[in-house]
């Protein structure tokens, strides 16, 4: 197994109507990788509670209002996989 630390999370690739892989920035190399997956990608980048724009869409206004806790939250993962497909609701 491989890890690549300072790797935002930026793109889905898919081919053939699967994902089989993804693009990460290297935000502090600046550049970016593509990594081509055997099995899938699991999208683990927590919630969007940091994200105005999510929050107004699915929840109420007041629970909008509410700070987030982790800043980094802001829903990159949903955005990627709704990007390729997929649904949130
Ligand atoms: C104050 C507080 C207290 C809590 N207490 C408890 C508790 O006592 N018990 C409990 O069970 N749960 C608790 N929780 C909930 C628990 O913290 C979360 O459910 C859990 O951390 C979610 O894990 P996760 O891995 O899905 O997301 P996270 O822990 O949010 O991890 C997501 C990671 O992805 C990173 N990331 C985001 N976007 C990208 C991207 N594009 N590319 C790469 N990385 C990215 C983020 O920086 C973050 O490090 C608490 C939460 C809070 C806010």
């Amino acid at each position: 197994m491989r890890f690549f630390l300072n790797a935002q999370g930026r793109k889905l690739i898919q081919e053939g109507g699967r994902v089989i892989g993804a693009i990460l920035d290297q935000t502090k190399k600046g550049y970016s990788i593509k990594i081509r997956t055997r099995r899938g990608v699991i999208l683990a980048c927590g919630d969007f509670s940091a994200s105005e724009a999510l929050k107004q869409r699915y929840f109420t206004p007041d629970f909008a209002k509410i700070p987030p806790y982790n800043p980094h939250s802001q829903g990159e993962g949903h955005a990627m996989g709704v990007e390729v497909g997929g649904r949130l609701g």
